[in-house]
């Protein structure tokens, strides 16, 4: 297994089914031939999403575990992280789990306008937001008017 491998199975700490290479916060991971030290990049999510700290805590002990205890994790804010980020695989995951995966970020106008999230149960647009926050401060609590069932959703960003 590469190094890039044992870095890319870590799980988001919030959204376990989804790994921090399908979320796009994984940027780089480099191993310096001659020491042996890893160097690991990652650009953070959502501000105020607590779960950086178990992610960076994660990626060590993944490294350590492989046999790579002597790991930085370096954080790069610029790019910021995008929804648009989150891989295919990713954006399945999270609708097999019952969170609607973010639309296209809109970039293209003044006012953001809040487009319609499918119910990620039944597939319905007929959706409304019942919260801007969910669980966590990353997802907002949207219900189904088709199933009744609420959902979350993560805040396109
Ligand atoms: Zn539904």
């Amino acid at each position: 297994m590469s190094l890039r491998a044992v870095v890319a199975a870590v799980v988001d700490p919030e959204i376990r089914v989804v790994t921090i290479d399908e979320l796009g916060i994984l940027r780089d991971v480099a191993e310096d031939p001659d020491t042996g030290r890893v160097t690991v990049t990652i650009t953070p999510t959502y501000t105020g999403c607590p779960a950086m700290d178990v992610i960076r805590a994660d990626i060590r002990h993944a490294l350590s575990v492989a046999g790579h205890p002597d790991t930085d994790v370096v954080t790069v804010l610029a790019p910021a992280w995008s929804t648009d980020w989150i891989s295919e695989s990713g954006r399945a995951k999270l609708a097999a789990a019952g969170i609607a995966p973010p639309g296209p970020v809109r970039r293209d106008g003044p006012v953001r306008l809040t487009l319609t999230v499918a119910c990620p149960r039944c597939g319905s647009a007929e959706t409304e937001q019942v919260s801007r926050f969910g669980s966590t401060t990353c997802k907002a609590l949207w219900r189904c008017r088709a199933c009744r069932e609420p959902f979350d959703h993560l805040k396109a960003l």
